[in-house]
């Protein structure tokens, strides 16, 4: 039987003459007209060169978006002087002009950070500092970062651990970004008086943590499709870069750990990811 294993899992690399290449293995099974097994097909495609393109384009990524950040910090500053000192004497339409820049300039220097995050992690340049974390102190954490942003959406932000907790192996810095992010992105769909709840259970040498909320869910068609950058639900309104959940995934992944959804659409949205319990 093929293994159900997403992409990035079946890659096994092997070195050769000092120099490592990687294979993408798939495993397919030959049975006979009695549906015995008569043999099993490994097929290992060599796709060393691929990952090379992929790392080349990382730095690219990371290259340019460092070089943006600095003109866009100042263009940034002058439109905010602009507004700030000329916004009184200014035609209604050239002020909206104005606002109209402000907030471009600001989604603009949010998507460059994002992508710098991320060209980042994935080309592993982002130190982890791990420890043992209580998972409660990440909790904590977090539900005190939203505290004002949930009383203004009138949000009920409750937490819950289940049966007896272990510690998690983390870096507690990258995990509340992982955990921030996903609680905002609830915070943006649900609806006014709505609810947000985040779970941790163990199960066997992992802590599952999750994020619920009763929001508007997410097709089916999606769930695998959202954690890959810029993938934005259709006829949602936009508001991030699409690289939030990507970004989570990679420093999940540079954990060890999975993070999946399960969501379908009027039932709102669980976001599950796992981290390895403490030793
Ligand atoms: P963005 O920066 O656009 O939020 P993300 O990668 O964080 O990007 O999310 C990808 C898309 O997944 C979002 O555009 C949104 O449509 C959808 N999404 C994320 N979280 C939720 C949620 N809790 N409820 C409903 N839709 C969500």
């Amino acid at each position: 039987v093929q293994p159900d294993l997403p992409d990035e899992q079946r890659i096994i690399t092997l070195m050769e003459q000092e120099r490592s290449r990687h294979y993408l293995f798939s495993i397919t099974s030959i049975r006979g007209r009695d549906r015995s097994l008569s043999g099993i097909v490994l097929l290992l495609r060599d796709v060393t060169r691929l990952k090379e393109v992929e790392r080349l384009k990382s730095e690219f990524v990371m290259a340019a978006s460092h070089e943006l950040r600095t003109p866009l910090t100042s263009l940034g500053m002058s439109v905010d002087l602009l507004l700030e000192h000329t916004a009184p004497s200014l035609a209604e339409k050239d002020r909206e002009l104005l606002q109209a820049a402000h907030e471009e300039v600001h989604r603009m220097k949010a998507l460059v950070n994002d992508l710098l995050d991320l060209s980042r992690i994935e080309a592993g340049r982002i130190e982890m500092e791990f420890e043992n974390v209580p998972v409660p102190t990440l909790f904590d954490h977090v539900e005190a970062v939203f505290e004002s942003q949930v009383e203004m959406k009138e949000v009920a932000l409750t937490s819950e651990l289940i049966g007896d907790l272990p510690k998690v192996r983390a870096d507690a810095n990258k995990i509340t970004w992982v955990l921030t992010n996903l609680i905002s992105n609830a915070l943006r769909y649900v609806s006014k008086g709505g609810r947000i709840q985040l779970l941790a259970h163990r199960i066997g040498p992992n802590v599952h943590l999750s994020v619920r909320d009763d929001g508007p869910g997410i097709s089916p068609e999606y769930h695998s499709k959202i954690f890959q950058k810029f993938v934005q639900v259709k006829g949602r309104e936009a508001g991030g870069t699409g690289l939030g959940l990507a970004i989570c995934k990679e420093i999940v992944r540079a954990h060890g750990g999975a993070i999946w959804i399960e969501s379908s659409p009027g039932q709102g949205s669980t976001f599950t990811f796992t981290l390895p319990a403490a030793r």
